[in-house]
């Protein structure tokens, strides 16, 4: 086959297996051959490059930065929703309705009020053009590049489409996804984010795309704007939306009166909480088209349309006690301990009170009666005291001063929130917790070892921090309870095995606060080797791409300390890997030959001379300026306008950085 069109064969299967998979979950492959058709159309592209297609599936990853995102123009306004909260207010609207239509019957389509962000999608003969933000409604962000991550948004459409037309929907962020990136959050000693709402908005206005395409974004559609539509009611429309395969979530209803309507209302006011994501309501349009032209807008909603919000389930009860959790990094935090209690299917016992200004603001004492609510959130939230129940021989709370678990004296840091035991070296729940870490899946991913062996072997006396890890023998191990030959086996080959890992996820395990996945791969990719970092100064580690004062302040606390230093000699003497081993081939080869490279922009894994070295080494050639002889030009960030436009005139294929390490691979 033709290189060209096995290209365009491969992007259209993987379409089709991205649709398969994000939109009507039911894949047919596994995840491992739909990677590896991935890899292969991504290293043809690379061979390529004349093929490049910014719609084509490899795009899905992300990879561009960017600094301000263009504002603009919505062709057709984002209205927003009038609100109704009860039945009644419903009734009313459709007498309005009535009045305006005469004597008819109008249906409507119910759908549920999907809680995110909302965005408009722009297509174009099929592709996707851009996608903006609603913004004030008449103009908002263009977001494109960010958009094109979520993997159940088509890129190409199917079916019968119209030439040009927008289709608006929600962004959100799945409940499963949302807690799965409160966990990790938790687990570097992070605060966790708020709500999926907010995170799920947050997020499409990341600058880094690649950032924002390892979030589980999910994104439901509901109305399609433009003219010359070939259909005539609004739930029609959503029919055709998911023919042409968008996401359009099959709950939705058609109506015939608002006997019906009420009868999905009271449906998933309590059979939302089965929803894989959040819902605030219930959305009601008139379904006829026609109807909606005549009923039109007010100055800020249309009149064919209403939203009717759910109560958010709010119920009380008793705080019984509260508990105080020591968390790896020290930090303390508050647990409302509540007389159990049914709130939205499941039993409450347990709530977050977060730290000692929620307590103060909320004046909550031991015996009052709260309101606990339940959002996105992994354990629910109290939200207010009952005063009117509160007994006269409550006491105000006072907040603990010395950590529950060492007995130390708690010190709060000016501008921040929680407490901290700073016994970082005495304090059991500290010491185990940042082995647990160390251990973790995201970092030295130890195998046949598990938090609770970790407590285990602390408790025994065995291991105080985690060098002492590689000393374990299987038969030190062995006497611990439940503790097999085999298992002691397994258990010390994996120590063993995790000297292989390389140097970034070291120095995520090491526990450092604030140094997550992210920061951690930026630090060992500038640094190469932990001696360089140890030695950094606070403004040498500012300078670093993404790293800010507070995290480059906490890897100097980290590194000035004595103990952490003896630590790392002796991971160091272990053979953990503390040093970046070159991932590119350093030895001369010829595989750019006689080809002619322009650089430009700025790069992540090269420095500009790096990378002019790296092609001279490899047998190419750097040149000045571009021309109709350069054969290549290597992209960075803020590549000059003016250099683009020349190369796409000259018909030089412009690629990425990582393009051109493939090129050597
Ligand atoms: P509000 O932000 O309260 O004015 O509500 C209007 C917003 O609800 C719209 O901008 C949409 O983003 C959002 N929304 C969520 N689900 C739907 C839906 N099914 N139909 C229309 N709008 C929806
Ligand atoms: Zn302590």
């Amino acid at each position: 086959m033709e290189v060209k069109a096995k290209i365009q064969a491969l992007r259209d299967e993987l379409n089709q297996h991205n649709y398969n998979y994000y939109v009507v979950d039911k894949p047919t492959i596994s995840d491992l051959e739909f990677d590896l058709k991935l890899k292969t159309l991504q290293e043809l592209e690379n061979q390529h490059p004349e093929y490049f297609d910014e719609n084509s599936p490899t795009q899905r990853v992300g990879g561009t930065v960017t600094k301000n995102f263009p504002t603009i123009v919505h062709e057709n306004r984002m209205y927003s929703l009038d609100n109704s909260y009860s039945k009644e207010d419903v009734e009313d609207w459709e007498k309005r309705i009535l009045k305006v239509l005469g004597d008819v019957n109008p249906d409507f389509t119910c759908e549920l009020k999907y809680d995110g962000a909302s965005i408009s999608l722009t297509y174009e003969n099929g592709l996707l053009k851009h996608a903006v933000t609603r913004g004030d409604g008449f103009k908002g962000d263009e977001v494109t590049t960010n958009v094109k991550t979520i993997r159940s948004i088509p890129l190409q459409l199917k079916g019968d489409f119209p030439g040009r037309f927008d289709i608006r929907g929600e962004i959100i962020l799945p409940l499963a996804g949302f807690e799965k990136m409160n966990q990790d959050l938790i687990e570097i000693g992070e605060m966790p984010y708020a709500n999926p709402r907010n995170t799920a908005s947050g997020s499409i206005k990341l600058q880094d795309s690649a950032e924002v395409a390892r979030r589980p974004l999910d994104c439901l559609l509901y109305s399609i704007v433009g003219n010359k539509l070939q259909f005539k009611t609004h739930y029609e429309g959503l029919q055709h939306a998911r023919d042409w395969g968008f996401k359009v979530p099959k709950e939705a209803q058609l109506a015939k009166n608002l006997t019906e309507v009420f009868e999905f209302i009271d449906y998933w006011d309590t059979h939302r909480h089965n929803l894989p994501y959040e819902t605030d309501g219930v959305v009601i349009k008139v379904n006829s088209l026609h109807f909606q032209d005549e009923l039109g807008y007010t100055a800020k909603a249309p009149r064919w349309a209403i939203a009717y919000k759910f109560k958010s389930e709010q119920v009380s009860t008793r705080l019984n006690s509260i508990s105080y959790q020591v968390g790896r990094t020290g930090a303390i935090t508050p647990v409302a301990n509540l007389e159990p209690v049914q709130l939205a299917g499941t039993v409450v016992k347990r709530a977050s009170l977060h730290n000692a200004d929620q307590i103060e603001k909320l004046d909550i004492r031991i015996g009052d009666e709260v309101y606990v609510e339940k959002g996105g959130e992994i354990i629910p939230k109290i939200i207010a005291v009952d005063l009117s129940k509160r007994r006269p021989d409550t006491s105000i709370t006072a907040y603990i001063t010395h950590c529950p678990e060492c007995h130390t004296a708690l010190i709060r840091n000016a501008g921040e929130a929680q407490h901290y035991c700073p016994n970082y070296y005495g304090c059991p729940p500290q010491i185990i917790g940042r082995i647990q870490h160390y251990i973790s899946r995201k970092a030295m991913d130890i195998e046949g070892l598990g938090g609770e062996t970790v407590a285990l072997l602390h408790n025994n006396g065995l291991i105080n921090d985690y060098a002492d890890l590689y000393k374990l023998k299987v038969e030190d191990v062995l006497p611990l309870e439940r503790m097999a030959q085999k298992s002691a086996e397994n258990l010390i080959n994996g120590i063993e095995n995790s000297k292989q890992i390389p140097f970034e996820r070291v120095l995520f395990a090491l526990g450092i606060r604030y140094v997550g996945e992210t920061v951690a791969k930026k630090l060992a990719k500038h640094y190469k080797n932990i001696d360089a970092m140890a030695g950094a100064s606070l403004m040498d580690l500012i300078l670093v791409d993404e790293i800010g004062e507070r995290i480059a302040q906490s890897v100097i606390e980290f590194f000035s300390n004595e103990k952490n230093g003896l630590i790392i000699q002796r991971l160091k003497s272990y053979g953990v890997q503390l040093e970046a081993v070159e991932r590119i081939n350093p030895d001369a080869t010829d595989k750019l030959q006689g080809k002619i490279f322009v650089v430009s922009g700025v790069f992540e894994t090269f420095s500009r001379d790096d990378l002019k070295k790296a092609i001279e080494d490899n047998g190419g050639k750097v040149g000045s300026a571009i021309s109709a002889k350069t054969d290549y030009v290597v992209a960075g960030d803020n590549m000059g306008p003016a250099k683009l436009e020349k190369a796409t005139k000259l018909n030089v294929p412009v690629i990425s950085e990582s393009d051109f390490i493939k090129m050597l691979q």
